[in-house]
């Protein structure tokens, strides 16, 4: 089990979660600090489609992140919305 980072994210991607995450498991395909310093306003723009993504060999299950994502895109998988269920995948693709 482990927590996925579903379709809210893209574009919005302000990187709270990675900062919380006890077992640095939550990465993108660039740099985390980077697109921190993209202005929030700009990131949709410039990077379009971006998000975040959640490592579910790492992942503790802590629950820390799901709570500072300002868009509700954290979901435990099991409560994936039916729309939102490939994200499970797409974000264990990602690590591979
Ligand atoms: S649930 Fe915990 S371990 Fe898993 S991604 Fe979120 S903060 Fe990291
Ligand atoms: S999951 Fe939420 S907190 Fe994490 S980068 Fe995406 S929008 Fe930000």
């Amino acid at each position: 089990m482990a927590y996925v980072i579903a379709e809210p994210c893209i574009a919005t991607c302000d990187t709270a979660c990675a900062s919380v995450c006890p077992v640095d498991c939550i990465r993108g395909p660039i740099p985390v600090d980077e697109i921190a310093r993209i202005p929030a306003a700009l990131r949709g723009s410039q990077l379009p489609r971006l998000q975040l993504y959640i490592d579910p060999e790492i992942c503790i299950c802590c629950g820390a992140c799901q709570p500072v994502c300002p868009v509700d895109a954290i979901f435990e998988e099991q409560d994936l919305p039916e729309s939102q269920r490939h994200y499970r995948e797409v974000n264990a693709r990602f690590f591979r």
